[in-house]
């Protein structure tokens, strides 16, 4: 959770913006809230928050600037938002705070007014006899005006077509962009999400399908589709050329993942961008299957062409067991190279990156303690710190 201030020393009108996570019920999908409340109301809005589970991120005198935008917090629950019932305030405001990423663009394009961008593209990406359906799609921006920008790390809203049980339309949800901000045909014009169908049963035994995830998986090339934001300062890269940056993900949480690894390794787009990696960067990506494994080729094609800079570590849990017999997951791999991992995170300039299953955080953690252990260190003291020197950088859902 991130709280930017003590309530202490306000007036009692004081208004104060708060922004909350959570999940709508049948939806993996987390859908971001903003209540603007009187210092009285405080503790009313966070029992109420509390008690639907729903996950504070940030809280700010009004006007006092950006409450930035979503950022999962590590641990939290996470449930309805919706369920508390104070009215959503405006979006917040844009002005950027911190100095590092003074220039990240934020909400653009507001659910109200959002940008009504052209589908050029929506191909599958899963081989033979993967399980369920993952989309690569890409939107035209071109139209914007203005136009809708974007950097690495962030994500974008999108509002699918149709209403709710209810009859109103629906609430936009949050996808992490897949693209860099020059786009997959460099011309800063385009904006990309790696997208799994949402599909479970329910209590009944009827089979759902998630209604944003469904929507955007059925989208035609020429369809036109609401998009808001962009959002997000969590998953930000750091602009240091000689960072080291170790990514953890699963499944389609490797959208900022691609995004980090294109802007560092392919050809065109370190024309686009002029940057020039010389860190070193790993990647551990967990799929149930081989077949399900996202932009596999690419990733493999770097690793050979940079083998200095780009490692790529695959945790492929209904194919390969680790040392209990279990399902292969990434917290396993990071124990294995968890002396690796350690010499790199003891290093000032190495940024972690965790993006996918809100599951693997814990085992992440475990994998981390026993690692810092063997160390002679303890990692519920040194995690507060990495994340507070902004090193540690996590969206789970
Ligand atoms: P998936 O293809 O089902 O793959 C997830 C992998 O993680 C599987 O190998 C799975 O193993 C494994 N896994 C399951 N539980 C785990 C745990 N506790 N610890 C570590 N690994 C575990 O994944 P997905 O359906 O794409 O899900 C990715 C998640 O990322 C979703 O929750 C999505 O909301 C979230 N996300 C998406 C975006 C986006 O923009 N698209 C961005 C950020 C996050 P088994 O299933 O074999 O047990």
């Amino acid at each position: 959770m991130r709280v930017s201030i003590a309530a202490a020393g306000q007036s009692e009108s004081t208004m104060f913006t708060v922004i909350a996570s959570g999940r709508q019920a049948g939806s993996r999908a987390s859908v971001i809230q903003t209540y603007r409340v009187c210092l009285q109301q405080l503790s009313a809005l966070f029992k109420r928050l509390g008690a639907s589970g729903a996950n504070i991120l940030a809280v700010t005198p009004a006007g006092s600037g950006d409450p930035t935008p979503p950022a999962a917090a590590p641990s939290a629950p996470v449930a309805s938002a919706a369920a508390a019932d104070v009215p959503p305030a405006k979006p917040a405001a844009s002005t950027p705070k911190k100095k590092p990423h003074g220039k990240v663009p934020v909400n653009t394009y507001k659910p109200k007014n959002p940008f009504v961008g052209k589908v050029t593209e929506n191909y599958s990406l899963l081989k033979d006899g993967a399980i369920g359906r993952v989309q690569h799609i890409t939107f035209d921006l071109s139209a914007g005006n203005p136009q809708l920008e974007y950097v690495e790390g962030q994500s974008i809203g999108i509002i699918p077509d149709g209403v709710d049980a209810k009859g109103k339309p629906h609430k936009l949800r949050l996808y992490s962009i897949a693209s860099t901000r020059h786009g997959d045909n460099y011309q800063d014009d385009t904006v990309s999400l790696c997208v799994r169908q949402l599909e479970y049963k329910n209590e009944a035994g009827e089979q759902i399908y998630g209604v944003c995830s469904t929507f955007l998986c059925d989208l035609e090339p020429g369809s036109d589709v609401k998009i808001t934001g962009p959002v997000g300062k969590e998953m930000l890269l750091p602009e240091d050329e000689d960072a080291n940056i170790i990514m953890l993900a699963t499944g389609t949480g490797i959208a900022p993942m691609r995004t980090y690894i294109r802007r560092m390794f392919e050809p065109r787009e370190r024309e686009a961008n002029g940057y020039t990696f010389r860190g070193k960067a790993w990647l551990f990506m967990g799929a149930p299957k081989t077949a399900n494994l996202l932009y596999d080729e690419d990733f493999l094609h770097y690793e050979k062409t940079f083998p200095d800079n780009f490692r790529y570590t695959k945790a492929i849990s209904r194919e390969q067991q680790n040392t209990k017999g279990g399902r292969m997951y990434i917290q396993d791999r990071v124990l294995e190279h968890a002396d690796e991992i350690f010499g790199m995170i003891e290093n000032p300039k190495t940024h972690v990156y965790m993006c996918g299953l809100r599951g693997m955080e814990p085992g992440i953690d475990e994998a981390m303690t026993a690692a810092a252990a063997a160390k002679g260190l303890d990692w519920s003291k040194l995690r507060p710190q990495l994340k507070k020197a902004d090193r540690w950088h996590v969206e789970t859902y």
